[in-house]
């Protein structure tokens, strides 16, 4: 952990010093050796939060992004259940950074207490098993409404892109599996950039399949300068990422009050984010 109290006080690990865990009341002991992360570590025993994953650089960079006041805030359930999350904000909502693999089970109790929620997810893990494919239009433009896109697909005739019309197939929609002229991505590229706002597909072979199956956002985080959101496109089933600035992310997780308002409302973010 990242805060123990010393006499009652909030204060990072430093050699030699001993502290007391916020949420149980043990004892801390700081760790400050060379090859690890300065951090506290309660005494004799694990950590009291079952959820609670040893913090690697990535989760470090994060929680710098936000205030001390912000990082590890516990949260108590209405039937007494404490569990310290990484980030909460000054507006309610709850940051997991998360590195490891996690099982449904566990996904769904986190987002089922702290409801108010995002997960960013380190990506670099995966990022070679992740293929970004070609961009998608807005899903809200009119022109968009006429195509019906394939799922890219590794390996098949559909790697780069395809889709059928509406328009050209009037009795598609209503006969699955009747016959439609299909076109190429290509053909099309120009008007999709036209009209890009951040939608993208991908594929992901061997997914981690629970982030798929998350029902609060889960944001993936490559380690650049951009997050990439696991949604579906449009009202299809397709599956698609949704590109945004990590500095829109901050901004907005800073002043929405509800996880799922982030990045969905445009306007110019003061640069000093
Ligand atoms: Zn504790």
């Amino acid at each position: 952990m990242e805060f123990a109290l010393i006499d009652g006080v909030r204060a990072k690990a430093q050699p030699g010093l001993k502290g007391h865990c916020p949420d149980c009341g043990a004892g801390m002991v700081a760790k400050c050796g060379p090859r690890v992360i300065h951090h506290w570590a309660h005494a004799g025993r694990k950590n009291c939060d079952p959820w609670w994953e040893n913090e690697t650089e990535w989760h470090r960079e994060w929680k710098a992004y936000f205030p001390d006041e912000c990082r590890e805030v516990s949260h108590t359930a209405p039937d007494g259940e404490i569990h310290r999350s990484d980030i909460k904000t000054p507006t309610g909502i709850y940051i997991e950074i998360q590195h490891s693999a996690m099982t449904d089970e566990e996904r769904l109790s986190r987002e089922a207490f702290y409801g108010n929620l995002v997960w960013v997810v380190d990506a670099k893990p995966f990022a070679r098993s992740f293929e970004f494919c070609h961009f998608l239009p807005d899903p809200g433009a009119s022109f968009a409404q006429d195509l019906v896109w394939y799922p890219a697909r590794r390996g098949s005739p559909m790697d780069f892109g395809a889709f059928w019309r509406r328009s050209e197939n009037p009795d598609a929609d209503s006969q699955p599996g009747s016959l439609v002229l299909i076109h190429s991505y290509q053909r099309l590229k120009d008007e999709v950039l036209k009209n890009w706002r951040g939608h993208q597909q991908y594929f992901w072979s061997r997914p981690r399949k629970t982030w798929l199956d998350a029902t609060c956002p889960v944001y993936l985080d490559f380690g650049d300068e951009w997050l990439f959101r696991l949604e579906k496109y449009g009202s299809s089933l397709l599956p698609c990422i949704y590109r945004i600035a990590k500095k829109k992310f901050l901004h907005d997780v800073m002043t929405e009050t509800a996880a799922t308002d982030i990045a969905s409302r445009f306007y110019p973010v003061p640069t000093s984010v």
